[in-house]
């Protein structure tokens, strides 16, 4: 039997855009609180207002999570706005992609900074909260799903430093779902394929031209929604049930 959230606060990073729009109005939709996390606070505070017009709860959290301070302050504000914390989406991503040699090592950088030290300064601020919930919130339970990749289960050429991310995403996961798993903070994984949304936009127009823009064409993707569903299926499980690993692909992507 599934769970509702309502009562519950959940954080979700990278909620300006795509999966964590879509994540953040249907955790709302189910009763959660939502605290809405990235740097583009307009469209932030465009979220919160419709999400609120819905009935539902939003607060805007402005915040580079590459920012350790940052991230600690999100976290808190949430905290201190709603008075607990109960479910961690870490989302937040960026895929840059292209040839090792000759790489631009700022790219790197980049997605290093966002795919893994965003994601662990947010768990880090986060787990105290979340354990606090586990033992004496009304669910008596608390999530982490850290949204990684099929990058995070298979390598493909070009895609080198985003594949370490999201392989050391899904480690990273796997060891502390087994650190707390026992005081009931359940953390999984959530591993999509092709989804539209402008993640590969921000790769330099020969990568779009040669890599994003033909696998687009070619395949029909996932919508946002199709990996906010898996996101709620794994929240929503009643207590003594844990989703470690979820992967949702295209159909047609092989
Ligand atoms: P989008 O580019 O649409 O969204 C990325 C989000 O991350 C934005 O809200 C952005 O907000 C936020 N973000 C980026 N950098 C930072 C930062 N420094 N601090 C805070 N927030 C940040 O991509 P998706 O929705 O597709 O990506 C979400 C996740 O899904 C990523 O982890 C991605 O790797 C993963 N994924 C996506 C797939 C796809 O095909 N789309 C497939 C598999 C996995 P802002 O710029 O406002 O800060």
């Amino acid at each position: 039997m599934a769970t509702n959230l309502t009562g519950a606060v959940a954080l979700v990073t990278g909620a300006s855009s795509g999966i964590g729009v879509a994540t953040a109005r249907q955790l709302a939709e189910r009763g959660a609180s939502v605290a809405l996390v990235a740097r583009r606070t307009d469209r932030l505070e465009d979220l919160s207002t419709e999400i609120e017009k819905a009935g539902g709860t939003a607060l805007a959290v402005e915040a580079d999570i590459t920012d350790r301070t940052q991230a600690e302050a999100a976290v808190q504000q949430t905290v201190e706005h709603f008075g607990r914390l109960d479910i961690l989406v870490n989302n937040a991503g960026l895929m840059l992609l292209g040839p090792v040699v000759g790489a631009d090592v700022e790219e790197w950088e980049r997605m290093l900074a966002v795919n893994v030290q965003g994601l662990l300064y947010t768990t880090r601020a986060a787990l105290p909260h979340l354990l606090r919930a586990a033992e004496d919130g009304p669910r008596r339970v608390a999530d982490i799903v850290n949204i990684s990749s099929i990058a995070g289960r298979v390598a493909w050429n070009g895609y080198g430093v985003y594949n370490l991310t999201k392989f050391g995403v899904n480690g990273f996961t796997e060891s502390l779902r087994q650190e707390v798993t026992q005081r009931h903070v359940r953390v999984g994984v959530l591993e999509p394929g092709g989804v539209d949304t402008e993640l590969g936009s921000h790769n330099k127009p020969e990568v779009r031209d040669t890599m994003i823009d033909p696998f687009y064409e070619a395949t029909e993707v996932l919508a946002p929604e199709d990996i906010a569903d898996g996101v709620s299926y794994i929240v929503t499980r009643p207590r003594h049930a844990s989703v470690g690993e979820l992967w949702i692909m295209p159909t047609d992507q092989v």
